[in-house]
């Protein structure tokens, strides 16, 4: 089949209702999606309402002893066949990706590769279930330990990976037995709909994973945490909404995982091979345009490299092209939306009035479209708002430090915790140096932490829980010992 290449054959024969038990369900209210980079509508979803997501819900819980009791075979065999069906329709799922989020088609690509690995990595999991047998110390019983699925979930995905963190989540829980509602971003429901419809396709049963679009998530997510039945949440998205979430699980006892912002330091030590480094920058800050937890946010550079390192970085910055993510020669799309725009560029501002020098870009391009100059500064003074909070753009500021010790203090100050990067011409130190790092994770000399098999996330304020790798399936069972009299 060929992939469709224009904006409208990308958005023509979408789903655009609710998905409730196996049926896409027209609704009266609905809202629109926009092409970021033309600011042009390019379909409408249905709306939500509480009542429509509590009819989700009914749904799924009585789908949930069905689901559970199926074998691991026949769940593995099932995720197996979405995987097939994705990697098949890769162009299609690229060609939405960059549409609704503006990403370019190469990057998108990846997206499709990256998510559809979720189907394979629990495809293959789900297959090799743990479980104990342990004799107590007293020798008067056996302990008999197995897991079971934790019952109808909630999953809310953010806009900046539309379907790889759609996948991460949805493979989980079918794997560990689990029923879902999923909720995906008002800004990027297309690719959750069509993920949606191509699981039925590969024979998922009805009411197993419910679609619900909505404008109103806290009323609707509220009263579906609210109500009882929901017995886990799994978040992405910012750290604020997270802690709204976590406040919501209290009543129930929801078991939460949170997979939250970043505010990642990317070290350069004076021993790093620059070459490497600078490459790496590239990809750490303008993966998705920057619109990443995982992005490089603060560059801590050895004083000795630091002028080096910002003059080659700004050279790279300015070389690239900037365009609808659907034209084979953009590498650089769209903000989400004007107010991100206008968020990076209060940040250069006072990046600027704290005394940083722009090296290149600082400023939103004309429209339409609301793309921002790919932009460096240096010389940022670690008191700028630009390393307090998610700069979520194109925009690398840079800063220099004397030694190590002083990087990884700058790199530990602030209540986030995802990842960091780290560049260093040594192992041996830079693998102390990780040690000493307060994130779920590090790069070292690489750029990228992305990996099914590997557990994914955050610590501090950067979230609880991992996804992916063997842990990432725990969130979804809970365990059960039987005491056994022997
Ligand atoms: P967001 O504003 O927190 O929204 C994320 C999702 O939560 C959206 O679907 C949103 O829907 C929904 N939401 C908002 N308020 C809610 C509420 N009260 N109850 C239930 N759902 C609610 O984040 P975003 O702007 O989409 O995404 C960017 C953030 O995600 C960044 O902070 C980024 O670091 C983080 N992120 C983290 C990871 C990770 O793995 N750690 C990965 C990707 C992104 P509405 O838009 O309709 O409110």
């Amino acid at each position: 089949m060929t992939a469709p290449t224009t904006v409208d054959e990308v958005s023509a024969g979408l789903p655009s209702g609710l998905l409730i038990d196996g049926r896409w369900e027209r609704v009266d209210e609905t809202f629109p999606v926009v092409d970021p980079a033309t600011e042009k509508p390019i379909a409408r979803v249905a709306d939500a309402s509480v009542a429509h997501g509590l009819r989700a819900l009914d749904s799924i819980v009585d789908a949930a002893p069905g689901w559970a009791a199926t074998t691991f075979r026949e769940r593995a065999e099932l995720l197996r066949r979405a995987f097939d069906a994705l990697t098949a329709r890769r162009e299609e799922f690229a060609r939405l990706i960059a549409t609704e989020m503006g990403k370019p088609l190469e990057e998108a690509r990846g997206e499709v590769d990256y998510g559809a690995e979720f189907l394979r990595w629990y495809a293959e999991e789900v297959s090799r279930p743990e479980g104990d047998y342990r004799r107590s110390p007293d020798g008067g019983s056996r302990i008999l330990v197995s897991r079971r699925p934790i019952g109808p979930c909630l999953l809310i995905t953010p806009w900046n990976f539309p379907l790889a963190m759609a996948t991460r989540k949805v493979a989980a829980a079918l794997a560990a037995g689990c029923t879902a509602i999923l909720k995906p971003a008002p800004q990027t429901p297309l690719t959750s709909l069509r993920f949606a419809q191509l699981l039925l396709d590969a024979g998922l049963p009805a009411g197993v994973l419910n679609v619900v679009t909505t404008m109103d998530a806290p009323a609707v997510c509220g009263a579906l945490l609210a109500d009882g039945r929901i017995r886990k949440v799994s978040f992405t998205g910012s750290t604020a909404v997270g802690r709204l979430l976590i406040a919501q699980c209290g009543p129930q006892v929801v078991r939460p995982s949170m997979e939250l912002g970043g505010n990642a330091p990317f070290i350069v030590d004076e021993d790093a091979d620059l070459d490497r480094a600078v490459e790496g920058a590239m990809i750490a800050k303008m993966r998705n345009m920057g619109q990443a937890c995982t992005a490089a946010n603060r560059f801590l550079v050895h004083r000795r490299v630091a002028d080096e390192f910002g003059r080659r970085l700004a050279e790279r910055m300015r070389d690239l092209t900037v365009g609808h993510g659907l034209d084979p020669l953009s590498q650089v799309g769209p903000m989400i939306d004007g107010a991100a725009c206008d968020k990076l560029a209060g940040l250069v501002r006072d990046a600027v009035d704290h005394g940083a020098r722009l090296l290149t870009g600082g400023s939103p391009l004309p429209g339409p479209g609301t793309f921002f100059e790919p932009t460096v500064l240096t010389d940022v003074s670690p008191g700028s708002r630009m390393f307090a909070d998610e700069i979520f753009g194109p925009v690398a500021g840079v800063t220099c430090f004397d030694d190590l010790d002083e990087a990884v203090a700058v790199a530990n100050d602030t209540e986030y915790g995802l990842v960091a990067y780290l560049y260093s011409g040594n192992t041996e130190k830079a693998l102390r140096t990780a040690e000493r790092l307060d994130v779920g994770m590090v790069a070292l000399n690489r750029a990228l932490v992305s990996n099914a098999a590997a557990p994914f996330g955050g610590i501090k304020q950067s979230g609880l829980g991992r996804e992916g790798g063997r842990e990432g399936i725990n969130d979804y069972l809970d365990l059960q010992y039987v005491a056994i009299d022997a």
